[in-house]
């Protein structure tokens, strides 16, 4: 969550008189932003993660697992200079609140630093701190989880103390109001989607179908006559044999794992940003850990198209929508009806625009693909960088832009913004401000970014190009930066892991392979087209077992895969065990990567994890092979594009390497090898850097691992959890006591607590290694 502004925040009839000016000031601080940080450079690399935690109240007695919606007093003592905000303090937490009255956010007080090895284990330690320090807040039957949807969110009684779903913010039919955070704003933002989009959001997830399911969500009330919008899902906002859901909760309400990384300058940033976006649907896949809603097993594995539905705040007309019956296709924009109504057949011009429906303030009403939660929508272009791999029509998907800020921005005397830069932040301004304080609304715009980071922090996309703040100059004009965030990209897509380790092991993996990418500079530019698939395929149950995803061809990354020969796992153990590596041929080591001399006494051992995972599945807890991987070979004429520059691979190929070209695990093993060990050392110097070492082998090979389905994703054990829980009556649906016995599980395993557990989750090997090393010192 971005800055908590505090104030008076409007209702939507009264805060859309100011949306225009909101986003003019907006652009004017942009502008700022762009002339006072435009220049930077030489920042240092430095990232930060951000977890979500679930309160869930976890009842031994009647077994029940519910969401603790009275626990947040915990947020405020975790801030409190009287309370334990010292102790986050002295361990470099810090908390945040969160949509959810259950949730907590929390990150580093102080982000890590790119150029030490140990931050990317330190980040373990500092999330296992968090844990501790709120689970001493707490009674101790109150645990907080990292799940990424909580099951049974919607069904009857499901938090702790009950609440009913009466609640005039969201009018939900399933969701108390009483689980959204207390601040004014969320509450206001929840009924403002609703009241600019004229009607509830709406949200319909395939039911998971076994044997007994009826493809029927019994679960909406048939007669409630407490809110006109109750009668919307049977109006057409309900989906036969789907799970249907009607408030922000159900999305903004889960958790996930976002990484925060500060580039040298903006160029580099846009880079980064470009290169991660392909990169964004590989990890959704990876981080699959949602399989369950509204007490339904669904037909897909994570939550993304459920946040999108939940903060659509789109209204009928710009969805090309039919309106339901007596409902409004403009829904809350602020419309002169008698002007527009009489209008008929309107075209759309080059920017999605409608021609002759206008806004009472003027501005044009558009056509709009996507919510403002989704996917990238543009690539920002690295012509500036070294690279210059992007071409335009990488950029093909229809994303509308706000024209009158495409200009202004391209126009300005400052030349700073390129067509790209000036797109990406005019589609950003297409959207309306959702939450406007009062005491807010006149800012001065050379010190206040507020107006602009209203709009930038509610387009909610897989990646976020984050500017730097406005800051105060000296008497010469000038800014000290020190210490003052960077132009950064945020990595937004994954799913929170149940476990530290997990979620320890997806930012390292972020991380590292960032600076990878920066190193290394490989040109992972594809049409976002395929990105989009992409995102529709990384939905799909197991889809890191059965399905192949658009990315560059590997013999397009413009990179010598010669060069990652070696860097594979057995690089670890050559750098730590000293002795260990000469081989028979007496090849000269550096830094445990063989010199050309050995590379064929090497081959055998290159591509092991390739081969290996391959070969099948070690651990029986997935039951589908790697099928993705038999059958049709890489160069089937299906999986290749018209121009033979972009295929399909599994995840498996795209994480380790295809047999020949190296895959997004090699390159980080490269830069852990050349950039991130003491420069001096052939050999591991001391067993703390040897301890930091197999801890990130161990991360590296559960992602890789995980990508070549020998162990599963969590959504594939929930999944499996539930299938085999003797209470399951093969109807999709997860009862109370299947739901408790869930959580118990995820419990357990948090806390590494069950062997059995462990091993099932996580494989043999390195269950083995947990059991023994549970934290990382
Ligand atoms: P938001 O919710 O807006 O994404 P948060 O403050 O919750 O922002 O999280 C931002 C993350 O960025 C945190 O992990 C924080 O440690 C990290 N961070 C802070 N400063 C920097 C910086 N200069 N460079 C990179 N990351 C940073
Ligand atoms: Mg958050
Ligand atoms: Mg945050
Ligand atoms: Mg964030």
């Amino acid at each position: 969550m971005g800055l908590l502004s505090l104030g008076t925040p409007l209702d939507w009839h009264e805060s859309k008189k100011h949306n225009e000016h909101v986003r003019d000031n907006g652009i004017t601080q942009l502008i700022n932003i762009f002339r006072q940080h435009y220049n930077r450079d030489n920042d240092k690399f430095l990232w930060g993660d951000e977890v979500e935690y679930m309160l869930i109240d976890l009842d031994k007695q009647s077994h029940t697992a519910k969401l603790a919606i009275d626990k947040d007093y915990v947020l405020d003592d975790l801030n409190d200079e009287a309370k334990s905000l010292p102790k986050a303090q002295e361990n470099n937490v810090l908390f945040h609140p969160e949509y959810g009255r259950y949730m907590i956010e929390a990150t580093p007080a102080k982000p890590y630093d790119g150029g030490k090895l140990e931050d990317y284990v330190y980040v373990e330690e500092n999330m296992i701190k968090r844990r501790d320090l709120s689970t001493d807040e707490l009674p101790p039957h109150i645990k907080p989880l990292t799940i990424t949807a909580f099951p049974r969110m919607g069904c009857g009684n499901f938090t702790s103390p009950p609440a009913k779903p009466i609640g005039p913010a969201s009018q939900s039919l399933f969701l108390p109001d009483e689980i959204i955070n207390r601040h004014a704003r969320f509450p206001t933002l929840t009924a403002n989607i609703r009241k600019r989009k004229g009607h509830k959001v709406a949200m319909n997830l395939p039911m998971y179908p076994d044997k007994r399911t009826k493809l029927l969500d019994d679960s909406i009330p048939v007669n409630r006559q407490l809110f006109k919008s109750d009668v919307e899902p049977h109006i057409g906002a309900s989906k036969p044999g789907h799970v249907y859901m009607d408030s922000m909760g159900f999305g903004m309400g889960s958790s996930c794992l976002q990484i925060t990384m500060q580039c040298e300058n903006i160029n580099q940033a846009r880079y980064l940003y470009d290169t991660l976006v392909p990169v964004a649907p590989i990890l959704l896949s990876l981080t699959g850990a949602a399989p369950i809603f509204k007490g339904f097993l669904v037909d897909q594995d994570v939550r993304w198209n459920v946040i999108c539905g939940a903060v659509d705040d789109r209204t009928f007309i710009e969805k090309a929508q039919e309106p339901y019956p007596n409902y409004h296709l403009f829904g809350g924009l602020d419309i002169n009806e008698k002007e527009n109504l009489q209008v008929n057949n309107h075209s759309v011009n080059a920017y999605g625009d409608l021609q002759d429906l206008y806004t009472k303030d003027g501005k044009p009403i558009q056509t709009i693909p996507k919510s403002r939660y989704g996917s990238v929508d543009n690539y920002l272009g690295d012509h500036k960088f070294d690279t210059s791999y992007f071409k335009d029509s990488f950029n093909d998907l229809n994303a509308p832009i706000n024209s009158k800020v495409y200009k202004r921005l391209l126009n300005d005397k400052s030349g700073q913004f390129d067509k790209h830069l000036a797109n990406h932040f005019a589609h950003l301004f297409i959207r309306d401000p959702l939450v406007i304080f009062s005491e807010r609304i006149d800012q001065d715009n050379n010190l206040s970014n507020d107006h602009f980071e209203n709009l930038q922090s509610t387009n909610w996309q897989t990646l976020r190009f984050k500017p730097p703040a406005l800051y105060e100059s000296d008497a010469d004009g000038k800014v000290d930066f020190t210490n003052k965030p960077g132009w950064r990209v945020e990595f937004r897509p994954m799913e929170v892991q149940i476990t530290d380790f997990e979620n320890a092991a997806f930012s390292s993996f972020i991380t590292l392979l960032s600076r990878a990418i920066l190193k290394f500079k490989p040109n992972f530019y594809i049409p976002l087209s395929k990105v989009e698939l992409n995102m529709t395929l990384a939905h799909k149950v197991d889809s890191v077992l059965n399905d192949k995803f658009w990315f560059k061809s590997m013999d397009s990354w413009n990179i010598d895969y010669h060069d990652f020969t070696g860097y594979d796992f057995s690089w670890f153990d050559r750098f730590l065990m000293e002795g260990n590596d000469v081989l028979e041929d007496g090849p000269v080591y550096l830094k445990g990567y063989a010199s050309s001399a050995s590379l064929a006494a090497m081959n055998g051992k290159t591509n092991g994890a390739a081969t290996q995972a391959h070969s099948g599945q070690a651990n029986g807890s997935v039951a589908a092979s790697a099928k993705g991987c038999e059958g049709k070979t890489v160069e089937d004429v299906n999986d290749v594009d018209d121009f033979g520059i972009d295929q399909r691979y599994t995840l498996h190929e795209i994480i380790n390497g295809d047999g020949k070209f190296p895959g997004l695990i090699s390159l980080i093993i490269k830069l852990i090898a050349t950039e991130l060990v003491p420069e001096s050392c052939k050999h591991c110097p001391d067993s703390n850097c040897a301890r930091t070492l197999i801890r990130l082998k161990y991360y590296l090979m559960l992602i890789s691992k995980r990508a070549s389905g020998e162990i599963p994703t969590a959504a594939h054990w929930m999944r499996h959890k539930v299938l085999n829980n003797p209470a399951y009556q093969q109807d999709s649906k997860v009862t109370e006591e299947i739901n408790y016995e869930l959580m118990e599980s995820v419990d357990n395993l948090t806390q590494m607590k069950d062997k059995e557990l462990v091993t099932e989750f996580f494989g043999e090997v390195i269950s083995d290694y947990l059991l023994r090393n549970k934290a990382p010192i």
